[in-house]
């Protein structure tokens, strides 16, 4: 196993313990089959599907009920089978109207992760019959898109024309509290491995990097077992537990020492990252012929009993707050994702209030204490400046874009900021720096895009 003993990515803070992940690692992943499931036609920021599937239709597992319109959309699929009882219409935070498909279940849902039954799932297999065509098509088909939060289409990545030499598979899970990669590299080895090597052939490259940090050596020490005797062109990297070491530039800084320049892709300096739990996804799609219907989500914070599901796409989060035992507290804040990058979606309210359910990028459910902060004048401390990761000066792009100055904005580099909160979180004056420097961010993108640029 290869240890890199310094990321030596710009920046990043070490915002939490690690008492924070035991909280929800030190237990099994639990499967969850809801009667109900809500499924969301848009999966991901850039996507919004219309159903193909109408009120009262019979739907099975698996089947197709919304198809991809566009560059950032990927194929939905039925992630139980059952009647469609209701087509609803909600807004997304952009206010744009979604449709929210909702199934009833008519049986159990077939679980084909847990039964360990299929050769995927219990050895390393020899791809060499199958094609790097036959896997971007089971990507496409299958609505495979990034598990880890961004959730661009993963076909898009792979039917890049550059050369790819490496790919680069993120398992840094680098954001407090989440756990549900490292319970998947200890209970799905072999799933993530063959998947793993799907991908590398789908890239055509040389080979993997599966990059964990170094709070998840049991993980690595797993998978390096599993890999030992093997022929497979995949190397372990343990990196030091240091946010947001999962950023795609800090990982590729950290890894392979080179720097993706600003306005450009990892492809085009020969790499293609992808989230571990995307690799697992890859090989059950492409060994149980089953689209990218579950996936995992840790649920975690105030409940009474945290922990890691793996659920249908659509299980209500109300749903998944009730089997961990519900809120601990009245005072609450539930939050998508972790708390240094998800959204909020309810404040104090009852868990009968609670709206929204697990998409495919979902990979947090988190409960904390509410607290307010009251912000107050900058004080010219620097230190936003010292631990942004992209080497930003964040207190000079707030006030720009206090007074609403968007071309300076730009100026400042707005767009490189990767939205990860590092200087909101070190501010001792409580300033929403990573806030508004990614309104702006989403303002100049929208700009250019009216203009016909690039983004
Ligand atoms: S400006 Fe953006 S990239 Fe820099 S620390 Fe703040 S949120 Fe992170
Ligand atoms: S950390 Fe806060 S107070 Fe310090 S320079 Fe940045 S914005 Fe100002």
């Amino acid at each position: 196993m290869k240890l890199l003993k310094k990321s030596n990515f710009h920046g990043g803070i070490h915002p939490a313990d690690g008492s924070d992940k035991i909280l929800s690692n030190q237990q099994p992943i639990r499967i969850l089959n809801p009667e109900t499931v809500e499924i969301s036609m848009k999966q991901s920021a850039g996507s919004v599907c219309k159903a193909i599937v109408k009120e009262g239709d019979q739907v099975s597992l698996g089947q197709l009920i919304a198809e991809s319109s566009g560059f950032g959309s990927a194929n939905i699929h039925a992630s139980i089978s059952g009647k469609v009882t209701e087509i609803r219409k909600t807004k997304d935070e952009q206010s744009n109207e979604v449709e929210v498909v909702v199934i009833q279940s008519s049986e159990n849902m077939v679980d084909h992760t847990t039964s360990k039954t299929m050769a995927y799932q219990n050895r390393i297999l020899d791809i060499s019959g199958i094609t790097k065509e036959e896997i971007i098509t089971s990507m496409k088909e299958g609505g495979l898109i990034g598990l880890g939060g961004a959730g661009f289409p993963t076909h898009v990545k792979y039917e890049t024309p550059k050369p790819i030499k490496y790919v680069l598979i993120n398992a840094a899970e680098c954001e407090p509290y989440l756990t549900c990669d490292h319970r998947l590299m200890l209970e799905y080895g072999y799933e993530i491995l063959n998947g793993i090597q799907l991908l590398i052939k789908a890239a055509g490259a040389k080979m993997a990097y599966l990059c964990l940090e170094d709070n998840k050596e049991d993980a690595a020490n797993h998978l390096q077992q599993l890999l030992e005797g093997q022929d497979l062109p995949v190397e372990l990297v343990l990196l030091h537990t240091k946010y947001p070491q999962g950023g795609e530039r800090q990982l590729v800084d950290a890894v392979i020492k080179k720097e993706i320049p600003a306005g450009s892709l990892p492809a085009d300096i020969g790499v293609i990252i992808n989230n571990v739990g995307t690799a697992k996804a890859m090989a059950d799609i492409m060994f149980t012929k089953t689209p990218l219907i579950a996936r995992c989500i840790t649920v975690t914070g105030k409940v009474k009993n945290p922990g890691n599901f793996y659920v249908p796409i659509g299980t209500p989060y109300a749903t998944l707050i009730h089997e961990a035992g519900g809120f601990t507290t009245k005072n609450n804040r539930v939050i998508i994702g972790g708390p240094m990058t998800g959204n909020s979606i309810m404040i104090g309210g009852e868990l009968t209030h609670l709206e929204g359910s697990v998409s495919k990028t979902s990979s947090g459910l988190l409960v904390l204490e509410d607290y307010s902060l009251i912000e107050s004048p900058c004080i010219r401390c620097g230190e936003c400046e010292r631990v942004c990761p992209a080497g930003l000066a964040p207190f000079k792009i707030d006030f720009a874009a206090i007074e609403d100055n968007i071309n300076l904005c730009e100026k400042l580099y707005a767009t490189e900021c990767i939205s990860c909160g590092s200087c909101s979180y070190v501010c001792p004056a409580n300033r929403e720096l990573a806030y508004r420097i990614t309104v702006a961010k989403t303002e100049i993108f929208n700009l250019r895009r009216e203009k016909g640029g690039k983004r």
